[in-house]
């Protein structure tokens, strides 16, 4: 896969040389271009903002120099994600879908973001999503690319050394939160590991683990059981 990133930050970027996606990087699983978005600038002092009209605070990202940027850096194959929170939620289908691309472009805005012709004049070229990481306001898109970025590639075949353990994590297939993990020493600080886990019965400890995932989803996410499809759970299941 190959995604290019602008930004006026390019060295917020930098994380990206680090573990399974730098490695991912380096075995050539994953293209990953990081541009200044200055570079597309004309003006001394390269310039990539102005004063918003019809008034008020701060400034708005010019959609001249996005435009400029976005025409070199976008093929017609590519799909454009504009980090914003007014976006879409990102969640991990989204990640499972964008996995799917052969090429993603992330427009990192600033300021009071990206003057909106810009995903506007896009969508009529390219497939644009608008990405929220949530209900808080970030005060550039680099830290979204990041997340975008991290969530997505770890997807990809040959990124992650084990691929089961994609299998049963959090926000998976199953539709539930992972059950607790646990490693040596079996006894810390007065908190002994549960004694199924050391019984070496593998029936009983994925029942313990699909109880635990249960029980926890429904603590702390209730709206994840409701989305739940009924005929997914088993008979103990539903006792729970
Ligand atoms: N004025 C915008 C608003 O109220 O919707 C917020 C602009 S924010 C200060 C600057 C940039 O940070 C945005 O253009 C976007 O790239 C990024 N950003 C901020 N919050 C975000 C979030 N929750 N998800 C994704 N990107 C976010």
């Amino acid at each position: 896969m190959r995604v290019d990133v602008v930004s006026i930050f390019p060295e917020y970027l930098a994380a990206l040389d680090l573990s399974l996606v730098g490695k991912a990087r380096t075995a050539g699983l994953l293209d990953l271009r990081v541009h200044d978005l200055r570079a597309w600038t004309d003006d001394r002092h390269r310039t990539v903002d102005d004063t918003p009209f019809g008034g008020g605070a701060g400034m708005v990202m010019r959609p001249d120099v996005w435009g400029r940027a976005l025409d070199d850096v976008l093929d017609d194959g590519a799909h454009l994600v504009v980090p914003s929170p007014a976006g879409e939620v990102f969640t991990q289908r989204t990640a499972e879908r964008l996995a799917g691309e052969e090429h993603l472009v992330v427009a990192c805005g600033r300021y009071e973001g990206i003057d909106a012709r810009v995903a506007e004049h896009y969508a009529g070229r390219v497939r644009v999503t608008e990405l929220s990481l949530g209900d808080y306001v970030l005060n550039g898109g680099e830290v979204a690319a990041l997340v975008v970025v991290e969530a997505v590639a770890r997807l990809l075949p040959g990124v992650v050394g084990n691929p089961a353990s994609l299998v049963e994590e959090s926000h998976g297939a199953a539709g539930l939160l992972e059950y607790p993990v646990y490693t040596k020493p079996a006894e810390w600080a007065g908190h002994a590991v549960p004694d199924v886990l050391l019984s070496g019965h593998h029936a009983r400890i994925e029942r313990w683990r699909r109880d635990r995932a249960l029980e926890r989803t429904a603590e702390r996410r209730p709206d994840l059981v409701a989305a739940l499809d009924p005929a997914a759970l088993d008979r103990h299941d539903v006792a729970l």
